[in-house]
């Protein structure tokens, strides 16, 4: 998944387990205190919840008692256990078998159309791999990782070798020039240096904050290099940063961060299908037309390969912020230093397989929340993504226990067990593309877990829709640290945005992160198919991303040792899918939203072009017009008419919500109107897409979320990049796009404040 290099938190679970060791006595009393305050009181005494009549929130505080108590930390250890006991990469035959032990356990848990379903996708798997400086001195890359005392499952025989996802097959004989973090300024750098990278080997580093590697190659591929090695230096994961493995959880020297390259941020999942679904035997692309199969080599490397070549690379001495955390001086090559770089990849078609089974709705059963968990991983897993396949897993215990005991939701809860993320988000993306049709009509929303945990900070991202029911929900759940989540979700933010010299301060209203990218399952769900999605983490200093050291111990040492975060991600995961599926009226926020879109706007219209510069254009805050800075002339684009439909929107948003919180506070809501407002309101997200997609890449239909070619996120994308190029007349027509769904938008929800007036007099 994305990940940013989080900072070191004030109290990491393992200094607090031992802290807890030490004061045994008084503890135990306290932590008896803890267990009796926990089971005798709710943590919150919820009279209300989003969505729901006094009744039936009364009996939804019930089911939420009840399912809370279901996962246990043993459990969720026990399950961790299964998942990270040997290498688990797409396609191989432990991740299949493992996709077959997961279908077993749901359908012993109760759990219904337990299937496993097969896509036939472009296979990229390495035969062989080697790097060697042939010049000025002979040293030949290890590119494997060495086993640290005290963790037995480094010595696994099936740990790989270092290799990127979707690398290109060859082989070649070049000088080595360091180009940092290998973007685009960098080759400018490079240039002004006069060194030229075409037909050389370009050596970067992974960078801080994270930037997706896919991005490093396709500038190094437009630079005309012929490969590209990415190291990790110790300033960005390693022993700069604090005790490495296996005594702290950062990097050790020969941690690889091994990982994809694949251009998914043109189209994502099978690069031969784009748009629709890999079944077996599914028409598909030339592998020449496929624009996310990357045409340059890539190599990860430990920083201990990549030690040697940095230090008799020649030339001039590297600037201060290339420097790195390496005792040696980086300097740029390009003359001394020649590696020869060898990869042969296997492409051949092979079958990725997703896990789908549900509990299907009491009463509503053609209304679905839909949750993912990818279940390949690059190595063992420990965190990504193993630690989210056994919060799945505690969870689906629980949803078939309750359903069992007769506490079925009232729609349908579809899970899924996702193959391929790590290669270009594969499974999700083509079990979307298959049921995009189907979901559009049926899907409530998504909500997605990836890495469950790597700490104790949580971070939680949902569309702008569904950010107050996130925040609402984390004041029903206890944090291990004894507060609620949401106290510790705030003090946690609270504490990073000082960290990074953020000066907005927390409230509920930004607690949430509204500002979705791309980098992990929730892309075609979102992009695509146009629903709503959650993503939830807890997150902690984590420098074993993606490497053999990711695993089992890591998790018992330094993520979650008591696996207490595990058990908060089940109960948090299930709570949110069980209010979205037994609310009355959905708790969508439409005024949140709107307010949400006119911020992306404002922002939109001062963005800056690739290299840093405002496109010399002001938003004119009066006029809500941008206009060039030279010039008096006629404002090239006029952003008046949007903000003008974000206050309709707005408005029909306000209305919508006084009207549906007055019909929920009578106590009783007619069925029908119910289905009405429901259906009205699931369409909402739909409307966001323009089925023409964004200029350039036609895939990612959204109008408000997209992502940058590093996954960052992207609001507005159609708009933003347009005025990032100064293009105004394409500026002008997205912004008419975005106009345009606004207005159907207001229809919409006007639409729904009719009939909720008319029926219960409401309005009056
Ligand atoms: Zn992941």
């Amino acid at each position: 998944m994305n990940f940013d290099f989080g900072e070191a938190p004030l109290d990491s679970p393992r200094k607090f387990s031992a802290k807890l060791r030490k004061k045994n006595l008084a503890v135990w009393l306290l932590g008896l205190n803890f267990i009796l305050l926990c089971t005798s009181f709710p943590v919150h005494t919820q009279t209300s919840i989003l969505g729901f009549t006094p009744a039936s929130a009364a009996h939804q505080a019930e089911i939420e008692v009840k399912f809370k108590a279901i996962p246990s930390p043993d459990e969720e250890r026990r399950q961790h256990h299964i998942f990270t006991a040997e290498p688990h990469v797409a396609g191989s035959p432990r991740n299949n078998e493992l996709a077959r032990y997961i279908a077993d356990q749901w359908r012993q848990e109760g759990l219904e159309n337990v299937v496993i379903r097969r896509y036939d996708v472009y296979g990229s798997n390495p035969k062989f791999t080697s790097l060697e400086m042939v010049a000025p001195i002979h040293y030949r890359a290890i590119l494997r990782e060495l086993p640290v005392p005290g963790d037995p499952d480094l010595k696994n025989k099936s740990i790989s070798s270092a290799w990127s996802g979707m690398s290109a097959s060859g082989e070649v004989t070049a000088p080595l020039v360091y180009a940092h973090s290998g973007n685009p300024e960098d080759y400018e750098l490079l240039r002004k240096q006069g060194i030229d990278v075409k037909g050389k080997v370009v050596l970067v580093r992974y960078s801080n904050p994270y930037s997706y590697r896919g991005f490093k190659a396709l500038t190094a591929e437009r630079e005309g290099a012929a490969a590209l090695l990415i190291y990790s230096d110790p300033a960005e994961d390693g022993y700069k940063k604090g005790k490495v493995g296996p005594n702290g959880p950062w990097g050790p020297e020969y941690h690889i961060q091994r990982g994809a390259i694949t251009y998914d941020f043109m189209v994502p999942g099978d690069p031969l299908t784009p748009g629709w679904a890999s079944i077996p035997g599914a028409k598909r692309i030339p592998v020449d037309e496929a624009v996310s199969i990357p045409k340059i080599m890539a190599l990860p490397l430990s920083w201990h390969d990549a030690k040697p070549l940095l230090a008799n690379l020649d030339g001039p001495l590297a600037p201060d912020d290339w420097q790195g955390g390496l005792p040696l001086k980086y300097h740029l090559g390009g003359k001394r230093v020649h590696v020869h770089v060898k990869i042969e990849m296997d492409n051949t078609t092979q079958p990725y397989y997703v896990v789908e089974g549900r509990i299907r709705g009491a009463q509503l059963p053609d209304e679905w929340i839909v949750l993912g968990n990818h279940r390949d991983a690059w190595v063992f897993g420990g965190v990504d993504p193993s630690s989210g396949t056994a919060s799945m897993m505690e969870l689906t215990r629980a949803l078939g226990k309750l359903a069992k005991s007769g506490m079925r939701p009232r729609r349908t809860v579809v899970v899924c067990s996702w193959d391929g993320e790590e290669v270009g988000l594969t499974g999700s993306t083509e079990w979307g593309e298959q049921f995009a049709d189907e979901l559009r009509k049926k899907a409530v929303a998504y909500i997605n877990v990836d890495e469950a945990t790597s700490g104790p900070n949580f971070h939680g991202q949902a569309v702008a829709s569904l950010a107050p029911m996130l925040v609402e929900t984390a004041h029903t759940l206890r944090d291990p640290s004894g507060k609620t989540l949401y106290e510790a979700w705030k003090e946690s933010s609270t504490r990073e945005r000082h960290e990074s010299k953020q000066p907005e301060e927390v409230t509920d209203l930004n607690l949430a992160d509204t500002r979705i990218g791309s980098g992990s399952d929730h892309t075609v769900f979102l992009n695509f198919v146009g629903m709503p999605v959650l993503g939830l983490g807890f997150e902690g200093p984590y420098g074993v991303y993606h490497s053999a050291y990711d695993d089992f111990f890591w998790m018992n040492h330094f993520g979650d040792p008591g696996y207490r975060y595990h058990t908060l991600m089940s109960q948090l995961w299930g709570v949110l899918a069980l209010r979205l599926a037994n609310a009355d009226l959905l708790p969508f926020d439409f005024a949140s939203y709107a307010a949400n879109i006119r911020q992306f706007v404002n922002e939109s219209s001062k963005s800056k072009n690739r290299w840093g510069q405002p496109p010399s254009a002001v938003l004119n805050g009066a006029e809500g017009a941008v206009q060039t800075g030279e010039a008096r002339q006629l404002p090239p684009l006029t952003l008046k008419p949007v903000l003008d439909a974000i206050d309709d929107f707005e408005a029909a948003g306000k209305r919508l919500d006084d009207f549906a919180t007055r019909a929920l506070a009578s106590g009783a809501i007619d069925p029908k109107l119910a289905a009405i407002i429901n259906h009205g309101t699931m369409q909402v997200e739909r409307n966001w897409l323009n089925p023409d997609g964004i200029p350039g890449r036609p895939w990612f239909k959204h109008i408000l979320y997209g992502a940058r070619f590093t996954y960052a996120h992207l609001e507005l994308p159609g708009l933003t990049e347009a005025i990032e190029k100064q293009d105004w007349p394409t500026a002008q027509q997205q912004a008419e796009i975005l106009r345009q769904a606004l207005a159907s938008n207001t229809k919409l929800l006007n639409q729904l404040n009719s009939a909720l007036t008319s029926e219960t007099g409401a309005g009056k």
